[in-house]
C-alpha cells in the first residue's frame, strides 16, 4: 500500500482562482486545522472556535500576531471525519483581492500550517479511504470539464458509478478465483465435468462488461480532449464566416478581400455537449509572399492532423481547378465538403463524391445539419447521451485492455483444457488491474503522476 508522509501535517492552500474576485477562500486541512484557526480569527461575538459546531458560520476578523486587522472574514469549521478529506476542515471566506487572500493564507502558514501540494487535499480525501482513486480522479475531470456532457460523465465517476461497476467485476473474479484454486487444491473432490465450462462463462461474463465499458472510451477521450476541426478551403469561400457561425460569435475577420485571413485561427467551441477546437486555415493554395508561404504549411500541418476537416466550397459560384486541387489534396479520411453560400443561387456544381452539406454561414442555414455530422464522425457512431457511463481516462482504459487480454488467455484456458494455475495467474493479473483503477492497489509513482496533475487548492 502506498506509504504518504506528511499526513500528520496540516495543510493550507488559496481554493479559489487567482485573480481578483469578490470573494477568496484559505482551506485549512488537518488535525491542528481549528488551532491555527483559533490563532488567527477574532470572532464577533466570544466563543473559542474549538467550542463551535461544525457546519456552522462564524464572522470576525483575521488578524496578526500584533494585533492587526488583517481581512474581515467568514469563517466555517467541518469536523472529521464528515469533511472533504476526513479531517478537520476549516475554510477561511475573506475579500477576494490576491493581496487580502495570500496575506491570510501566509498568517495560517506562519502559526504552522504548511503550503498544500498540488491536489493534496483530494490526496488526502482518498488516502482517508472517503473516495477511490477513480473518484478522485474525476475530481479533476470535473475541473477540467469543458462541456455540459464531459461535466456530467465526469460525474457519473464521482458518485461511484465506475467503482461499483468495478467492484462487481472483482467479486466476479474472485469467485472463479476460488473455483479454480479449490479444484486445484482438491482435484480427486472434481467429480464434475462442467466446471472449466461453468468458470470459462463467468470469465466470458466478465469479459463482456468489460468490452462494453470499453466501447465507451473513445466518446469518453473525446469528451475530456475534445476535437480538433480544421477548416480549409480557397480564399473567399466564407471559412471565416463559417467558424463565426459556427462560434455564434464574431472573432475571425470577414472581409471580401481574397486571403484576408492569414494565419491559422484557432477557437474553442461547444458542439452538442463535445468541446471542439475550431481552426480557420489561412485559405491559400499557392503561397504568393514569404509570409504566406509559412501560412500555407501551417495549414497544411493543421488538415493532417485534424480530427474532421470541413472543405468550405462556394455553392454559388462554378467549382475552379483550385476547388478540386484542395479536394484532391486533402487525404484526411474525415471530411466533410461544406457547400456555403446556399442563400444565394446554387451555381448547379455536381458533388465531389465526398459527405457534403448545404450551408449558409451568413443566413445561418444548414448549420445544425453540419453540426450533426460533425458529431456522428467524431463519435465514429457511437451514440452518446452524456448520461451513461464512460470511460474518458486513457490509465483506465489502459488497464481495462489489459485485464481483458488476461481474461481472454484464462478464459482459453479453463475451456480448452489448459492449465488451472496460468488461469489463476491470469485472473489475479485481471483483479491487479481493476484495483489500480480504484487504487486498492496502485503505484506509489503512478499516485504521484495522477495528484501532480490538480492545482493547488484542490
Ligand atoms: P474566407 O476568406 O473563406 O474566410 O471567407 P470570408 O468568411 O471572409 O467570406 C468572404 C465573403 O463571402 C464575405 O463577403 C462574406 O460576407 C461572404 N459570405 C460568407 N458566407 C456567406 C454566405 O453564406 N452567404 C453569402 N451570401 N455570403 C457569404
Amino acid at each position: 500500500m502506498y506509504q504518504y508522509k506528511g499526513l500528520e501535517d496540516t495543510i493550507a492552500a488559496i481554493i479559489t482562482p487567482s485573480g481578483t474576485g469578490g470573494v477568496g477562500i484559505v482551506r485549512l486541512s488537518g488535525a491542528e486545522a481549528v488551532a491555527i484557526l483559533a490563532r488567527v480569527f477574532a470572532g464577533k461575538k466570544p466563543g473559542l472556535p474549538s467550542t463551535w459546531r461544525a457546519y456552522t458560520l462564524h464572522y470576525g476578523w483575521i488578524k496578526a500576531p500584533s494585533g492587526d486587522v488583517v481581512d474581515e472574514a467568514l469563517v466555517s469549521v467541518m469536523r472529521a471525519p464528515g469533511s472533504y478529506t476526513c479531517e478537520d476542515v476549516v475554510e477561511i471566506s475573506c475579500h477576494g483581492g490576491p493581496a487580502a487572500v495570500r496575506a491570510v493564507l501566509e498568517l495560517c502558514l506562519a502559526q504552522g500550517a504548511r503550503l498544500a501540494q498540488p491536489g493534496e487535499f483530494t490526496k488526502r480525501a482518498f488516502l482517508n479511504g472517503r473516495i477511490d482513486l477513480a473518484q478522485a480522479e474525476a475530481v479533476l475531470d470535473i475541473i477540467g470539464a469543458r462541456t455540459e456532457a464531459a461535466l456530467r460523465a465526469s460525474e457519473h465517476q464521482l458518485k461511484g458509478d465506475l467503482s461499483s461497476e468495478l467492484e462487481m467485476l472483482r467479486e466476479m473474479l474472485l469467485n472463479v478465483l476460488s473455483g479454480i484454486e479449490a479444484s486445484l487444491n482438491f482435484p480427486e473432490d472434481d467429480t464434475d465435468e462442467g466446471q472449466g465450462a461453468r468458470l470459462g462463462a463467468d470469465i466470458a461474463a466478465v469479459r463482456a462488461r468489460l468490452a462494453s465499458l470499453l466501447a465507451t472510451a473513445r466518446s469518453g477521450r473525446i469528451l475530456r480532449e475534445g476535437i480538433k476541426v480544421v477548416i480549409c478551403g480557397k480564399p473567399n469561400v466564407g471559412k471565416s464566416s463559417l467558424l463565426n457561425a459556427l462560434l455564434r460569435a464574431p472573432r475571425a475577420i470577414v472581409t471580401d478581400v481574397a486571403g484576408t485571413t492569414r494565419d491559422v485561427l484557432e477557437e474553442a467551441a461547444n458542439i452538442d455537449g463535445i468541446p471542439v477546437n475550431l481552426v480557420d486555415t489561412a485559405g491559400i493554395l499557392l503561397p504568393r509572399d514569404k509570409v504566406e508561404e509559412e501560412a500555407v504549411r501551417r495549414s497544411r500541418l493543421s488538415v493532417e492532423g485534424a480530427d474532421i476537416v470541413l472543405l468550405v466550397l462556394d455553392r454559388s459560384l462554378p467549382l475552379e481547378e483550385a476547388d478540386r486541387a484542395l479536394a484532391a489534396e486533402i487525404s484526411n479520411p474525415h471530411v466533410i465538403h461544406v457547400w456555403n453560400k446556399a442563400d444565394l443561387p446554387s451555381a448547379g456544381n455536381r458533388g465531389l463524391g465526398r459527405p457534403s452539406v448545404s450551408v449558409s454561414a451568413v443566413a445561418r442555414q444548414g448549420l445544425d445539419q453540419l453540426r450533426a455530422m460533425m458529431v456522428r464522425i467524431a463519435l465514429d457512431g457511437e451514440g452518446f447521451d452524456g448520461r451513461g457511463l464512460v470511460i474518458n481516462d486513457v490509465r483506465h482504459a489502459e488497464a481495462l485492455r489489459r485485464a481483458e487480454s488476461a481474461l481472454a488467455r484464462a478464459g482459453a484456458a479453463v475451456q480448452e483444457g489448459g492449465s488451472f494455475e496460468f488461469a489463476a495467474e491470469d485472473i489475479k493479473a485481471a483483479v491487479n488491474e481493476l484495483d489500480a483503477i480504484t487504487g486498492r492497489n496502485v503505484d506509489d509513482d503512478v499516485l504521484e503522476q495522477i495528484f501532480a496533475k490538480f492545482c493547488i487548492g484542490k
